[in-house]
């Protein structure tokens, strides 16, 4: 079973892809999803967050201010190494089971997709065999975050440049997308790769 990773900057349109992905019914993992569910599913995690950040990280109904905590830690280099501590493992975790799960299946999948936005921020790497990056332009990018989320255009660079750049990116790629035109185009690409992953002779590779 080959273990592709899917990484791309705010905006590069990675959920985009993985619900392509999916539709093709391929087995998605996503550190986002799982990160999300963590907070929402396990309590000694939220205690673990308050505990670092004071009360006021909650919303009135005590569930988590997830807004405030996003301003607080992109401002603060130590809060946000002190919350990928917290999360980090748990996810880490979480991914390798979901693999063993699929692998341990009676026919496991040919290939799975794993979503990791950060991935060569993290140390997500050696969970991975292939690394797959969506490529958008930044203009494109952050016409379609504005669209999506209404930020403002300095958030929204401000964003970009906290993230690796694209150069890196393609260093570190096995396979692109690119994702600067419509739907249709991308959906062409998505096949081609599955017909990539597919494909016996890649998982030799
Ligand atoms: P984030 O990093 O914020 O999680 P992302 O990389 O998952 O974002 P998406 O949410 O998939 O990116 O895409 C960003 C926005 O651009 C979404 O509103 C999506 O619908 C839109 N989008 C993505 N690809 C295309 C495309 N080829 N044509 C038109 N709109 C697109």
């Amino acid at each position: 079973m080959l273990i592709v990773g899917l990484t791309g900057g705010i905006g590069s349109g990675k959920t985009t892809v993985s619900n392509l992905f999916e539709s093709l019914g391929i087995n998605i993992i996503d550190t986002d999803v799982i990160a999300h569910d963590l907070v929402n599913s396990d309590p000694s995690v939220l205690k673990e967050i308050v505990t670092l950040f004071g009360d006021d990280i909650l919303n009135d109904d005590n569930s988590l201010n997830r807004k405030k905590l996003a301003k607080i830690v992109f401002n603060n280099k130590e809060y946000k190494q002190q919350l990928e501590d917290i999360l980090h493992p748990k996810i880490l975790d979480q991914v390798k089971n979901k693999i063993q799960n699929y692998k341990l299946r009676s026919t496991p999948p040919k290939y799975i997709i794993v979503v990791i936005p950060l991935l060569f921020e993290t140390d997500f790497n050696d969970l991975i065999d292939r690394v797959l990056v969506v490529l958008t332009n930044e203009a494109t990018r952050i016409q379609r975050i504005q669209q999506r989320d209404h930020r403002s255009m300095d958030e929204i660079r401000s964003i970009i440049n906290s993230q690796v750049n694209d150069e890196i990116r393609i260093d570190e790629a096995d396979d692109i997308i690119e994702n600067n035109h419509d739907l249709a185009e991308l959906k062409q690409q998505i096949k081609q790769l599955d017909e990539k992953y597919s494909n016996s002779a890649i998982h030799d590779k």
